[in-house]
């Protein structure tokens, strides 16, 4: 009896692997552990040493679903491709290019003044570029991009419903599971954000329809990738704020594939041994 009720906790649990930056969600199914994003470069031993004191090895997440291709989100993710050999990873297929790259895209902006000025600080700490390793040709089956074909039996297989919810960036999506939504960064909750708001939107117009895609779902709580959970209504308090937002452009460094960037990638590789 007691380890039923054991079981059950473990079942319905939202286990957050993150640090104070980022949160990195992981729920268990019967087809095995989901992970919510992964989160910034470095921090997959931090993420194996959270895992592990739930007893759960990081060869035991069977998919990644990624909420949007941005580098503190897709970090890891090629890392942990080595290292996790069965992992798949469920996306937008608007993701793929931007995982490629290696590198956040710069279209659209800052949505606030205090948003800019925390931006332009990031800079100053080496962070302006927003570089992560790209992901590697060898893993491309290894992503699953989601389609009208494939949605449903994805859906059964993360418990959840996938939402398409554009707007922050063109391949943000997000997943509402029982009563909850994994949001990304359709909202956020914490310093610099103002109202739930995000600081970055490549397209308000997509962003403010998003909320509402959010709004329309029979749930109670949001799960941000940035600061605690939240009731749902505050994106009903505050929604109005986005027909005012004036995006603040930041300077745009695109730039390919580098060599630092393919460093990395062979830097990372040498780190880890596979466990499965
Ligand atoms: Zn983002």
């Amino acid at each position: 009896m007691t380890r039923t009720i054991k079981t059950e906790k473990i079942v319905n649990k939202i286990i957050n692997v993150g640090n104070r930056i980022m949160n990195t969600y992981v729920y268990h199914t019967p087809s095995g552990y989901i992970m919510i994003d992964t989160g910034y470069e470095h921090s997959l031993p931090a993420v194996e040493k959270k895992l592990k004191k739930r007893r759960i090895n990081i060869c035991d997440i069977k998919y990644v679903f990624l909420t949007h291709a941005h580098d503190d989100h897709a970090g890891f993710l090629n890392e942990l491709l080595y290292k996790n050999q069965e992992l798949k990873v469920i996306v937008s297929k608007e993701a793929i290019s931007t995982l490629k790259r290696g590198q956040n895209s710069f279209d659209g902006g800052c949505s606030t003044l205090l948003a800019l000025i925390f931006c332009r600080l990031m800079g100053l700490f080496g962070k302006a570029e927003h570089r992560f390793p790209p992901i590697e040709d060898k893993f491309n089956d290894r992503f699953i991009t989601i389609n009208d074909e494939n949605k449903k039996s994805l859906e059964d297989l993360l418990q959840g419903k996938i939402l398409f919810t554009p707007g922050h960036t063109k391949d943000s999506i997000s997943l509402k599971k029982d009563n909850i939504i994994f949001c990304g960064d359709v909202a956020m909750n914490g310093f610099p954000s103002v109202k739930r708001l995000i600081i970055w939107i490549e397209n308000t117009k997509q962003y403010e329809q998003s909320w509402e895609i959010l709004l329309s779902e029979n749930a109670d709580i949001i799960y941000p990738a940035h600061g605690k959970p939240f009731n749902k209504k505050d994106l009903e308090k505050y929604k109005n704020a986005i027909s005012k937002i004036r995006l603040r452009a930041l300077k745009n460094i695109l730039t390919h594939r580098s060599t630092n960037n393919e460093q990395k990638l062979t830097r990372n590789r040498n780190k880890h041994t596979p466990c499965n």
